[in-house]
């Protein structure tokens, strides 16, 4: 399996999943010419991609939804309230009512040789959803835009090789920052975002032998650095109640604006 974030971060989103003969797109927050472009640095195009799944209707993850999806027809899967938000998301323009394919959490589907489990997340979004993919025995998971997580996260992700996993904001750099009270509150709440402490701690609860490595990503422009997301994650790791030390395996950093390492499994 293939993972790569083509652009992670609150200004936009594009996570490319594949296999050698499936290619998903997991959201299209960026421009359709950011997407083909990322997609032509990994040796893809946006063409021949078989799906999109989308998280929710934020649009840092669905701005170029609209031009995509009518250039190239491609099926988009969402939830029915994801998708009925998404329509009533004018700035995206028209999009083809024929391409809907409607998911539900806990509701495996199959797109190719990819297995899919749509996993509810608590986001303040219409019926957010973030996504558990496997072939065979491979596994990787897209967990973005969660302000908490519990036992059911913990055990979608249990046993993955590989897991693209938010951390969002520094806590400390939120609360002394710029943004108003509402929004702080907001990112801080049940339905916001993941911390990188908090990102660490699941982290730390689905680690396991085979792990093969974490991509953190949907950084805050304003409210982390990439350095203080990978040290802040390595230190909770380290800190947990497990044999496992953040030096066992890689932790990558997505790139908000440029396509990150493909992660192949
Ligand atoms: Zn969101
Ligand atoms: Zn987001």
């Amino acid at each position: 399996m293939k993972l790569c974030s083509v652009a992670s971060g609150s200004s936009g989103n594009c996570i490319f999943a594949g296999t050698d003969s499936t290619s998903l797109l997991i959201d299209t927050g960026i421009s359709g010419k950011r997407i083909e472009e990322g997609l032509n640095e990994i040796g893809h195009t946006t063409k021949e991609t078989d799906g999109i799944l989308v998280t929710h209707e934020h649009s840092d993850h669905i701005s170029g939804l609209g031009v995509i999806s009518r250039r190239y027809g491609i099926p988009i899967y969402a939830t029915r309230g994801t998708w009925k938000a998404i329509l009533n998301c004018k700035s995206i323009g028209e999009i083809p009512e024929g391409l809907f394919r409607e998911i539900e959490p806990d509701q495996d589907f199959t797109i190719g040789d990819i297995t899919i489990s749509p996993v509810s997340i608590s986001h303040d979004a219409a019926m957010p959803t973030a996504f558990v993919l496997r072939q065979g025995k491979k596994s990787m998971a897209v967990m973005t835009d969660l302000g908490k997580f519990d036992p059911y996260i913990i055990e979608k992700l249990q046993h993955l090789d590989v897991l693209l996993l938010e951390a969002n904001h520094d806590v400390h750099m939120l609360q002394v920052g710029t943004y108003p009270y509402y929004l702080k509150q907001r990112i801080l709440g049940d339905k916001g975002h993941l911390s990188n402490e908090l990102s660490g701690q699941l982290l730390s609860e689905v680690l396991h032998d085979g792990f093969k490595g974490v991509i953190l990503g949907h950084l805050s422009k304003e409210n982390n650095y990439e350095r203080l997301a990978y040290e802040t994650v390595r230190l909770e790791i380290d800190l947990a109640d497990n044999q496992y030390r953040a030096k066992d395996f890689p932790i990558h950093v997505a790139k908000r604006d440029t396509v990150s390492d493909i992660i192949e499994f």
